[in-house]
C-alpha cells in the first residue's frame, strides 16, 4: 500500500506534468470505486485548470481553477500512470491541453476520487480526522508523547492509526522504530518524552530517507514518470527476516532480524537492540 512517500512521489510526478494544464480531456470508466463518485465529475474537471497540489497524510488534492479540489486516494493498489497506453483496471484518463495522458489504474478499487471546495479540503470526512503531518514541525516529541499517554495498544499499532500521525503504514513504522531502538510490541503508553525524543526524528528520517529515494516500488506501484523506485533496497528490516541488522556487531550478538504478525499484518525488529 502507498504510504506517504510514495504519495508525495507520485504528487511530485503528476505537478510536473499537470500544474498550470487544462484537462482537454476526462473519461471516467465507472461511477465508483471504495465509494462513489461525485455525479458531475467529468464535467466539473473539463476544461479546468489544474492550479497545484497538495498532499495530507496519503491523501492527494489536485486544485483547480473554480476553486475546486479534486481528492485523490491510492487506497491499497491504486497508481498513476503518465503517457501509458489504457491499462486494464484503468478508471480515469486524464488529457491535457499539450497532449499529455494520466491514467489512475486500481485493480483492487480500495482507492477514491471526490470533490470538495478548496477552502475546505481539511474538512473532507477523509481528511478532517486526520493526525498531524510527520514532517511538520507541529509533530514533536511533545506532541507524540502526549497523545500516546495512557494507550494500552503497542506502539506499532498506535503510529498505524491516522488520528495520531497521518501518512504512516507497515513499511516506514517497522523502518522507524528500528532507527529509534524501540520495540514495535511495547506499549504506547510507555514510550513517554525521552523515547518520544528519539522516535519522532527517527520517523522524520525514515520518510525523507524515502521520499528522497523517490518511493518505493512494491508489487504493481510504479512512479508516475515509469521508473520504479529503489527505497525498498534501503530498507533496514522490513521484508528482512532472519538477516544480520546493521547495529550488531555480528551473528553472535544478534540472532537476525526477527518477524512476527502484528494485527494480521507482518512486524520486523531486532530483538536485542529495539526495547
Ligand atoms: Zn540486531
Amino acid at each position: 500500500m502507498p504510504e506517504l512517500p510514495e504519495v508525495e512521489t507520485v504528487m511530485r510526478g503528476l505537478a510536473a506534468k499537470l500544474e498550470g494544464r487544462r484537462l482537454a480531456r476526462v473519461v471516467l470508466a465507472r461511477p465508483d470505486l471504495r465509494w462513489p463518485i461525485p455525479e458531475g465529475f467529468v464535467q466539473f474537471l473539463s476544461g479546468a485548470r489544474v492550479e497545484g497540489f497538495r498532499r495530507r497524510g496519503k491523501y492527494m488534492f489536485m486544485r483547480l481553477d473554480r476553486a475546486l479540489s479534486v481528492l485523490i486516494h491510492l487506497g491499497m493498489s491504486g497508481r498513476m500512470t503518465i503517457d501509458s497506453a489504457p491499462q486494464p483496471h484503468q478508471h480515469l484518463t486524464l488529457q491535457t491541453d499539450d497532449g499529455t495522458l494520466i491514467g489512475f489504474v486500481d485493480p483492487r478499487r480500495f482507492g477514491a476520487l471526490d470533490l470538495v471546495a478548496t477552502e475546505a479540503e481539511d474538512t473532507h470526512r477523509l481528511i478532517a480526522g486526520l493526525g498531524p503531518e510527520p514532517l511538520d514541525d507541529a509533530f514533536s516529541p511533545a506532541t507524540l508523547a502526549a497523545s500516546l499517554a495512557g494507550k494500552k495498544t503497542p506502539i506499532k499499532a498506535a503510529l498505524l492509526d491516522q488520528s495520531i500521525v497521518a501518512g504512516l503504514g507497515n513499511i516506514y513504522v517497522s523502518e522507524a522504530l528500528f532507527r529509534a531502538g524501540i520495540l514495535p510490541h511495547r506499549l504506547a503508553g510507555t514510550i513517554g518524552r525521552g523515547r518520544a525524543g528519539r522516535l519522532v526524528p527517527a520517523i522524520k528520517t525514515t520518510l525523507t530517507d524515502a521520499i528522497a529515494a523517490g518511493g518505493s516500488s512494491l508489487r504493481d506501484y510504479v512512479q508516475p514518470s515509469g521508473e520504479l523506485g529503489y527505497f525498498q533496497h534501503a530498507w533496514k528490516v522490513y521484508d528482512r527476516a532472519g538477516q544480520p541488522c546493521e547495529r550488531c556487531p555480528g551473528p553472535a550478538a544478534c540472532a537476525g532480524i526477527s518477524r512476527t504478525v502484528q494485527s494480521g499484518r507482518a512486524t520486523y525488529f531486532c530483538a536485542r537492540t529495539q526495547t
